[in-house]
């Protein structure tokens, strides 16, 4: 109950910035939609404006307004008051959870498997042994699978199946025969990359490796945490944080590393933002840690000096594009860096889409709850990327991978969809073991 008066009251001040201005609007990819007031940032602030009394009077109705937004962050980036939306957002889920509980479905799914790194990964190990029988290959250029019989919320999707052995569980590379490492990282791989895109984590080792920079992979990392605190669960979320600041306890590295949006965000802004009553000791690792929380590409150019390379006189380049994540510029403002990094392959022709920064409908649980809506955000990214006209589409985000997978694969194209890293793996001769 203490934690709820003090949420209330963080929320209250933080409210009264908000002068109502509705530039908000305009950038709101929910809006663009929907037309609905409702669904931009202002119509949710004046909502959440004496919460207490809308908590008693109309709990459900106020939680169902508050979901529906993508925490894109594009308000929060345009308001001139710089009203932190984002957090009021989170916070004022958390209070609406506590208060209402949470849906048995969601207890299961972020209380005992989420929190509980190691169950979380036994299921996606059945996950993995059977979705040969309930799979059905679509699209082979991109990759993407879709469910033989789907269950209603699953919509009709295509997604990139789960990879046969997680990234987690590989026998790591030998560390590089170099005397010299420049400094230690510490790689975050992230759910999605860990299960899903294991080639992206290769990636990154490859071009670390190569910039001799030594790098510790914490076998039993946990998720950072998103997935809960999206939902209000903050007991969830504390629970993710300990387990990861236990798994980097008592390790040297100069910087964590992620080729996450989400995760780089979480950890950077969202930990230390959410810190509730611990001990001094770990506000302060908290906060020391989101100082020495970087983006991979940012990492690349900034601390290695990487700049994109001379144009090579490929005959036939490959068209490549590029989709700013909204966690990596809006919530972070990491933009050129994974341009940098595709245009030091000389085997890519960068072509910049109109509108690289629209939100592609993702949205996390966004997508799950509300589908259609999320597809019909994705359709207009779905006509930039066309109107590129290139063969692949880079994004630095999974979770921004697995939505323009899914409307790809839908609509027949066939553009593969990369991560930046992968693609400056690509330029660099591979690593002798
Ligand atoms: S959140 Fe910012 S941009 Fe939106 S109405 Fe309030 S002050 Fe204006
Ligand atoms: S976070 Fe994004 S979807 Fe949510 S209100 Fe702000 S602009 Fe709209």
């Amino acid at each position: 109950m203490d934690d709820i008066a003090r949420l209330l009251k963080e929320l209250e001040a933080e409210l009264s910035r908000c002068a109502r201005c509705g530039m908000c609007q305009a950038v709101c990819p929910l809006f663009s939609e929907t037309g609905l007031e409702a669904d931009v940032a202002r119509g949710k602030l004046a909502l959440l404006d004496g919460l207490l009394e809308k908590l008693l009077d109309h709990p459900q109705g106020t939680m169902d307004r508050l979901n529906r937004c993508l925490l894109c962050g594009s308000c929060a980036v345009n308001c001139p008051n710089g009203v932190n939306v984002l957090e009021i957002f989170l916070k004022a889920r958390t209070i609406l959870s506590s208060v209402m509980g949470l849906s048995p479905f969601k207890k299961v799914l972020l209380k005992r498997i989420l929190a509980n790194p190691d169950t979380f990964n036994r299921i996606f190990q059945w996950g993995i042994k059977f979705q040969k029988w309930i799979v059905k290959a679509e699209n082979k250029t991109i990759g993407t699978s879709s469910l033989r019989f789907s269950p209603p919320f699953l919509g009709k999707r295509h997604f990139v199946p789960l990879a046969p052995i997680p990234f987690h569980q590989r026998a790591l590379s030998a560390k590089q025969a170099i005397s010299s490492f420049r400094m230690t990282v510490l790689f975050f791989t992230g759910c999605l990359i860990d299960k899903i895109f294991p080639q992206i984590a290769d990636a990154v080792l490859k071009v670390l490796h190569h910039h001799q920079i030594d790098v510790i992979v914490p076998k039993e990392q946990g998720c950072c945490g998103i997935p809960a605190i999206s939902s209000g669960d903050a007991d969830t979320m504390d629970q993710l944080i300990c387990h990861n600041l236990e798994q980097f306890e008592g390790k040297n590295f100069d910087f964590l590393i992620t080729a996450c949006a989400t995760c780089t965000h979480t950890i950077k802004n969202i930990w230390p933002m959410m810190v509730r009553d611990y001990s001094d000791d770990v506000k302060a690792n908290i906060s020391a840690l989101s100082k020495k929380t970087m983006d991979i590409n940012q990492f690349i150019v900034s601390k290695i000096g990487r700049k994109e390379g001379p144009p090579m006189p490929f005959n036939d380049p490959c068209t490549i594009t590029y989709h700013d994540p909204c966690h990596l510029k809006k919530s972070l403002g990491v933009y050129t860096e994974p341009r940098t990094l595709i245009m030091a392959n000389p085997q890519y022709r960068f072509v910049e889409m109109a509108e690289a920064d629209w939100c592609c409908g993702m949205g996390g649980s966004f997508n799950i709850e509300h589908y259609d809506l999320s597809h019909r955000i994705g359709n207009r990214k779905l006509e930039n990327i066309r109107t590129a006209g290139c063969q692949v589409v880079a994004t630095g985000c999974p979770a921004c991978m697995i939505q323009l997978s899914d409307m790809l694969s839908k609509s027949g194209e066939e553009i593969t969809v990369k991560h930046p890293i992968e693609i400056y793996a690509e330029s660099l001769k591979s690593l002798k073991q």
